[in-house]
């Protein structure tokens, strides 16, 4: 159990729930993935990707261009639909190189991603003419980028389908959301995933909160009802016949693997984090982030050895982390390990076969960007935390 007085906070890695993503002190209005279009709540981002593959009609024999720097969760809805990913060229800085994406659409192209990394997005309107011109669509990844605008429009607006990863945002353990500004999501109708599911997500978001010190006057409240959740759990197991694993009550990827399993692709988001997303205050929260991103920005880009990957944090943009490419990566990422500051390698490793040939800059940034968390709930003594022990990991 965490102690209140450990000599180093204990920062929490993503948002977790406390009152920051909920106060409603006088917020700009800032949009979301929401407001793009109609929207279907399903439990991971990875199965929202997978549903707007079959509303696109990808199957067997087909194509689908996929980003060669990505979350390796990306692929499997691909391999999914029996469909082949085709990676294409990101530029130095992390932008689509758009030559070499046109260069690769073929007779089998179907659909192209294009990830919004950080929240920061992509040249989406030439990708659009693009793909208009050539007849394939466009799935606008938003896992990144939940909330926020690109040229006036809410982002996400621009694809034919797009899709959001809830727990990258919110204090959620699991959600994603499939929207689409272009497309009737008529044909898909969700199945609730049944009351262990709705229970085990109420509970986990709640205890994540208790873990990191928030929630204290609900934590007593609370306190029985976890407890008989561990003995009604151990109950279960012990009542289950050795030979029949139990049904997963919860999406994999709550549990930050990478695989998709297809149990849950039908399956509604639960009663929880439908009705979080709906209290939750945009406006708030990317105000949060940014001011967060800018301490680490400020912070941050003089030390030695590392640079940020972004030069400006443009006007609409709400990050989901910070990301600092280091010179040696291998010898920072240890670093700050050892000294508990929470870190993300997004995109690393890549998937196979994705290698210098196939585009050298991805290679790279998968290697040297190291992100550190800008998320809404960072308390101030957590960041001036998270500063101080950077410094420290980048001293020789
Ligand atoms: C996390 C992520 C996804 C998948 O989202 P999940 O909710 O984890 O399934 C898709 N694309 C990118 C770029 C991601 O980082």
């Amino acid at each position: 159990m965490v102690s209140t007085r450990h000599a180093r906070p204990l920062v929490p890695p993503a948002p977790i729930l406390s009152a920051a993503s909920f106060r409603r002190a006088a917020a700009a209005r800032v949009p979301t993935l929401l407001d793009a279009g109609p929207a279907r709540l399903v439990t991971s981002g990875r199965v929202a990707i997978a549903l707007a593959l079959r509303e696109m009609g990808v199957g067997p024999g087909h194509e689908v261009l996929v980003p060669a720097w990505h979350s390796p969760s990306m692929i499997p809805p691909v391999l999914w639909r029996g469909a082949t990913p085709v990676f294409y060229r990101l530029r130095a800085d992390a932008t689509l190189d758009l030559d070499d994406l046109a260069a690769r659409i073929g007779p089998a192209t179907r659909a192209v991603m294009v990830t919004h990394y950080f929240g920061f997005p992509q040249a989406v309107e030439a990708v659009r003419a693009l793909c208009d011109a050539r007849g394939v669509q466009l799935l606008e990844d938003c896992a990144h980028a939940f909330i926020g605008s690109y040229r006036g429009k809410p982002i996400g607006a621009t694809g034919d389908y797009a899709i959001g990863s809830s727990m990258k945002f919110f204090p959620i353990y699991e959600g994603g959301a499939l929207v689409s500004s272009r497309h009737s999501l008529d044909r898909i109708t969700l199945q609730p995933a049944g009351a262990g599911f709705e229970a085990k997500v109420a509970f986990n978001s709640l205890e994540n909160g208790f873990v990191y010190g928030r929630l204290p006057a609900a934590r007593a409240a609370l306190w029985l009802p976890l407890r008989l959740k561990d003995t009604l759990r151990d109950m279960a197991k012990r009542r289950r016949p050795a030979a029949a694993p139990a049904p997963a009550l919860a999406p994999a990827s709550s549990d930050s693997s990478f695989d998709l399993d297809p149990a849950w692709i039908d399956k509604r988001s639960s009663w929880f984090s439908r009705t979080l997303l709906r209290l939750i205050a945009p406006g708030r929260i990317a105000a949060l982030r940014r001011a967060n991103y800018a301490r680490l920005d400020a912070a941050l880009r003089g030390l030695p050895g590392v640079r940020p990957l972004y030069p400006v944090l443009p006007d609409g943009v709400c990050p989901w982390v910070y990301p600092l490419l280091a010179d040696d990566p291998e010898r920072l990422y240890r670093r700050v390990q050892e000294a508990g500051v929470p870190v993300t390698r997004f995109g690393h490793p890549l998937w196979e076969g994705v290698d210098e040939d196939v585009c050298a800059n991805s290679v790279r940034l998968s290697r040297h960007v190291l992100s550190f968390p800008c998320h809404q709930e960072l308390r101030e003594e957590e960041l001036s935390w998270l500063i101080d022990a950077l410094g420290k990991a980048l001293q020789a």
